[in-house]
């Protein structure tokens, strides 16, 4: 029986074609396609500057680092996400700390955030940069975090892997209006893909030139940025330690033409979605819910269980419905529970939402392509299911 998958990618005979071109064309890397393609995400988004890599988790190592981010250090995001959005600051040697979720939106909790800041303020332990995760495509409250960035002297990374095609206030997500970056991933599960890949977004020209650098091993040819005048047109110099993150033109290639399907592909969620809303109304799943300042890109469509009004566990119902080919999954483990966190001395009681959240939480699958019959049969798998009794 083959699985209805979470995600999954959408490509076309176009898509296709745009990659043929680029292994005829004289560059598969290094090209001009990867600046086209920074070009097109940065005019979408309305920011000034994007930095094209091979994945979003490059993206935000390159990011930390570009903040100025070191040992002794302090990072804060969210323990529902990604390892990816914890992992960047143990990298550049800095410590992680979570902030817990609203348990409306499953964000980063701007109350708990103001409340932990405090907190930190008068034991004298403040963040370096909070890195907010747009779980599910919806932006966090960017405006509330970004006042607080103002008053303790933070930097902020949005990790927007979720959410490209979003908007929070109007404003594209990757406006970077309330941030200094933001993220994307374009791994095949995402909104849009490049295979692997991702891109950091930014209005600060400085970052941005200083990303670029980083993401290919810290060699310069700008002059100005040089110890010395260039001895000759073929000079570059290596001025600090950086990385091979650079993203192929086979990549970006694959990326602009699905960038002209975007827009469509989150029509696409919110369709599905709406779908699921009503057929979910008043059943044993409480759906998801949407903040008004934002127009989320769904990337996920997380459902939580009424375990009180149900006669099953949230074990028994993900592992029936995975067994019954639909491919569900929990996004995410709180980052915390990890072992490698955990031996931090992280407390799960210390983030009681988000160990709410974990206990209930269940990704139906949602992407561009999942046909009526498909959803029809995951809700029926969900709601009539053979081994347990709903009492709704
Ligand atoms: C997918 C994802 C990442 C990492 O993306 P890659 O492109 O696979 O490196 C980081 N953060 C979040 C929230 C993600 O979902």
């Amino acid at each position: 029986m083959s699985l209805i998958p979470y995600g999954k990618q959408n490509i076309s005979e176009d898509d296709i074609a745009a990659v043929v071109a680029a292994l005829r064309s004289d560059f598969l890397t290094q090209g001009p396609i990867v600046p086209e393609f920074e070009k097109t995400v940065a005019a979408y988004c309305g920011t000034n500057h994007a930095v094209a890599v091979n994945s979003a988790t490059s993206a935000l190592h390159i990011a930390c680092i570009a903040l100025g981010l070191g040992p002794g250090d302090l990072v804060w995001t969210s323990p529902i996400t990604f390892v990816a959005s914890a992992n960047c600051a143990r990298y550049c040697g800095a410590d992680v700390d979570f902030v817990d979720i609203d348990p409306r939106t499953y964000n980063m909790s701007a109350a708990s955030l103001a409340d932990k800041l405090a907190k930190a303020k008068a034991s004298g332990r403040l963040p370096k940069v909070v890195i907010p995760v747009h779980l599910s495509g919806q932006s966090c409250e960017m405006q509330a975090i970004h006042a607080l960035s103002q008053q303790y002297g933070f930097r902020i990374v949005e990790d927007a892997s979720h959410a490209i095609g979003g908007s929070y206030q109007g404003d594209k997500v990757g406006s970077c209006r309330y941030s200094d970056i933001a993220v994307f991933s374009f791994h095949p599960v995402k909104i849009i893909t490049t295979g692997e890949g991702g891109m950091a977004v930014t209005n600060d020209l400085e970052l941005a030139k200083h990303m670029a650098r980083l993401r290919s091993h810290g060699i310069t040819r700008y002059p100005s940025e040089m110890t010395h005048p260039p001895h000759g047109s073929w000079y570059y110099q290596q001025i600090e330690l950086g990385f091979n993150y650079r993203m192929t033109d086979i990549q970006a290639a694959l990326g602009m033409s699905q960038m002209r399907r975007l827009d469509d592909f989150v029509a696409q969620r919110h369709a599905i979605a709406q779908r699921y809303d009503d057929l979910l109304k008043d059943s044993v799943a409480t759906t998801p819910w949407q903040h008004p300042d934002s127009h989320s890109a769904l990337h996920l469509y997380v459902i939580r269980l009424k375990l009180g009004a149900m006669k099953t566990t949230h074990r028994e119902v993900f592992e029936r419905m995975r067994a019954e080919g639909i491919g569900v999954n929990l996004h995410y483990i709180p980052v915390y529970r990890q072992p490698y966190y955990a031996q931090m001395g992280f407390r799960p009681e210390d983030f009681p939402q988000a160990e709410r959240y974990y206990a209930e939480a269940i990704t139906l699958p949602i992407f561009p392509g999942l046909t009526d019959i498909q959803q029809g049969e995951v809700l029926r798998r969900l709601l009539t299911p053979s081994g347990y009794q709903t009492i709704f």
